[in-house]
């Protein structure tokens, strides 16, 4: 049972959900519409184009999301967030879209405010790095990011306060 159990959580660490996994040509996601092609899934040139699989199979993304299983989570906090969320949210969600129009497995999985902080979790561990560095880039404040080896998961963490005159003095 042990070693069953052990065996298991290897092959979540060595198989990051799927993503490696091969599928067969032309399958398409029920859910998003997304075809591999060439071991790879894009989205596809043509709409109406059906699935050659018999079964429903689920692209990897679409997998994540049904799961509520990330591959990278980005957590923002601090007084500055709150006086420039609109501007925040606007430059995260340009990424997303950004991303998922070039890619069917980079995409956004949840959004939601959790004790202070806006917590956004992704299909994809880059997708979610490039999140967190482009919030750095633009505007500032600290950044840690957490990335274990072993996994494809990552952890950003992007935190700002409002600098107070009394500090600054
Ligand atoms: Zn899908």
């Amino acid at each position: 049972m042990q070693k069953r159990m052990n065996k298991l959580i290897q092959e979540r660490i060595h198989d990051p959900y799927y993503e490696d996994k091969k599928y067969p040509e032309g399958t398409v996601c029920p859910r998003c519409g997304a075809i591999c092609e060439e071991g790879r899934w894009v989205w596809p040139e043509d709409k109406s184009k059906k699935s050659n699989s018999e079964e429903e199979i689920l692209c990897p993304a679409c997998k994540r999301i049904r799961d509520k299983y990330p591959a990278g989570i980005v957590s923002l906090s601090g007084s500055y967030l709150w006086s420039h969320k609109e501007e925040i949210l606007n430059l995260v969600n340009n990424i997303i879209e950004e991303e998922r129009k070039r890619s069917p497995l980079k995409r956004l999985i949840n959004i939601e405010e959790r004790d202070g902080a806006i917590v956004l979790s992704f299909t994809n561990d880059k997708l979610a790095r490039r999140v967190g560095e482009s919030i750095y880039r633009a505007h500032k404040g600290e950044i840690d990011i957490k990335y274990p080896e072993e996994e494809k998961f990552v952890s950003v963490f992007w935190h700002r306060d409002e600098e107070s005159k009394e500090e600054i003095t």
